[in-house]
């Protein structure tokens, strides 16, 4: 198996386990499922693991007055690259750091997919989250065809250093990567826990040699992709997997809390 040199899982590394809700969310679902997920947080879920709930846009400030108290964090999908303006439908993050939000997405495979995210635009959705100090949660991850093209290497390494290494030492330390093989986003298919551990090493690798050891080592590395209670345990055991980003999981309060209790 990779590892990498620069692993210490008894560093300060966060355990986070952060649920993307993706378009769900009904004010009846979203009452439902961030009182549960809160309640059995308090309940079931022991310190030091980070449970954050990332609704739509307008769920946010419900699910932030159910979670209010409890510890449970609250992010965003998305936020606009520019500080404000006439960007009609568009969220900036200074608006979202206003509401007091913890996190916010960056760079989901949907919204590279979809919305045709680059890197280079994603860099920019970067500084905007650090200047409001919400941390980013950038994603990046290769398709199937890249994978089996055996160019994942390549595409991990131009996704981070362009969305990331322009930041400076202070700055990367606030933020958390997330590895999501894009194959294995709400497929039911997902990467062996010694592919995410070979990947989330190399990511540490490139961070240890544009930064220093000591700052890779205390970078929180998630892995996403059909993370479920049956997999979660295998997955955070990886001495370079700091939690997950959780999609169709997230939706199901029991699933969600029981991978949060999965380290
Ligand atoms: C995601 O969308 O970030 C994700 C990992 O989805 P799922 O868990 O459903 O694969």
């Amino acid at each position: 198996m990779f590892h990498s040199q620069w692993t210490n899982k008894n560093s300060m590394r966060k355990h986070i386990v952060a649920g993307n809700w993706k378009m769900n969310g009904t004010l009846e679902a979203t009452q439902k499922l961030a009182s549960e997920v809160v309640n059995m947080y308090n309940d079931e879920v022991k310190d030091g693991t980070e449970v954050v709930m990332i609704p739509p846009y307008i769920g946010i400030q419900e699910v932030q007055r159910l979670a209010k108290g409890s510890g449970v964090k609250v992010g965003a999908q998305n936020c606009h690259q520019e500080e404000s303006g006439a960007y009609t439908g568009e969220v900036s993050a200074g608006i979202l750091a206003s509401w007091s939000l913890d996190y916010v997405i960056i760079g989901h495979s949907e919204r590279r997919e979809y919305f045709g995210e680059n890197n280079a635009l994603l860099a920019q959705k970067v500084d905007q989250s650090l200047r409001h100090n919400l941390a980013p949660i950038y994603c990046c991850g290769e398709t199937l065809e890249e994978r089996e093209g055996n160019k994942h290497f390549e595409v991990i390494e131009k996704q981070v250093s362009e969305g990331l290494f322009h930041l400076n030492a202070d700055q990367i330390q606030k933020t958390v990567i997330a590895y999501e093989p894009v194959w294995a986003i709400g497929t039911g298919k997902t990467a062996s826990a010694e592919q995410a551990q070979e990947i989330h090493a190399f990511i540490r690798s490139l961070l240890a040699k544009r930064f220093t050891e000591t700052v890779a080592a205390e970078i929180s590395i998630l892995y996403g992709g059909s993370v479920k209670p049956g997999n979660a345990k295998e997955l955070f055991s990886m001495e370079d997997i700091d939690g997950g980003l959780i999609g169709g999981a997230a939706l199901q309060s029991r699933d969600f809390i029981d991978i949060a209790k999965s380290f």
